[in-house]
């Protein structure tokens, strides 16, 4: 069996095409998100920057936010922090974890079209992309197959979409060196899992009865 690995120049990316660095500083009470993203050889993502200066380890396993509002105080994490941070994150990872990474395995997490769009049909699987914490991942980008059978990356309401799962891609999996999904760590798969499943507020499913209810009233 060919096992030839998909071969990935390390890359980063940024939240709208702005990195960190050039984003608005952040007040300073903010919670960390990720507005620049580093990926390695492998396409595995493995470090979030915030516009605060906080960087966040991801590989093999997320950690926590570190040099919260550093930049606000013109210090700035220099490359041998980062690494630390990179190392400690290895050895706090589970077996599991640490499989993963000797495996290349990549966890994602799949979903399901809840309704049909003017890209894809209701039941269409599709690929996470881009999460948002920072407003509960009321949208996110994913990777659909489209009707005219071409992949198309979309922003979507999370009301659009359904049966959130956790998919492992083993080396050779078509979509294993797809460096648009989302690679996600244990906890990270847990906690947005947690959110995007939760049931809605009663506040947001009253508005939107009554969105329906005007909807429907207009004659
Ligand atoms: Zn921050």
């Amino acid at each position: 069996m060919s096992t030839v690995e998909t071969c990935c120049p390390t890359s980063v990316a940024h939240l709208e095409d702005v990195p960190w660095y050039s984003a608005p500083i952040p007040p300073a009470g903010h919670e960390c998100w990720r507005q620049s993203w580093h990926t390695n050889e492998n396409g595995l993502l493995w470090l979030e920057r915030c516009p605060c200066g906080g960087a966040r380890v991801l590989h093999p396993t997320a950690g926590s936010w570190f040099g919260h509002n550093t930049r606000a105080t013109g210090r700035a994490l220099s490359p041998s922090v980062i690494r630390l941070a990179a190392a400690q994150a290895h050895r706090r990872a589970s077996r599991h974890e640490r499989q993963v990474v000797v495996t290349g395995d990549r966890q994602v997490i799949q979903c399901t079209y809840l309704a049909s769009t003017a890209v894809a049909d209701c039941g269409a699987r599709a690929w996470v992309v881009t999460i948002n914490p920072a407003s509960n991942h009321d949208r996110i980008a994913v990777l659909v197959r489209a009707r005219d059978g071409r992949w198309a990356q979309r922003w979507e309401s999370i009301q659009r979409l359904g049966d959130f799962r956790v998919a492992l891609l083993p080396v050779g999996h078509p979509h294993h060196g797809d460096r648009r999904l989302r690679t996600f760590a244990d906890d990270e798969a847990k906690r947005f899992l947690d959110v995007v499943t939760a049931t809605p507020a009663p506040r947001a499913d009253a508005a939107a009865a009554m969105a329906r209810v005007h909807a429907g009233g207009s004659r």
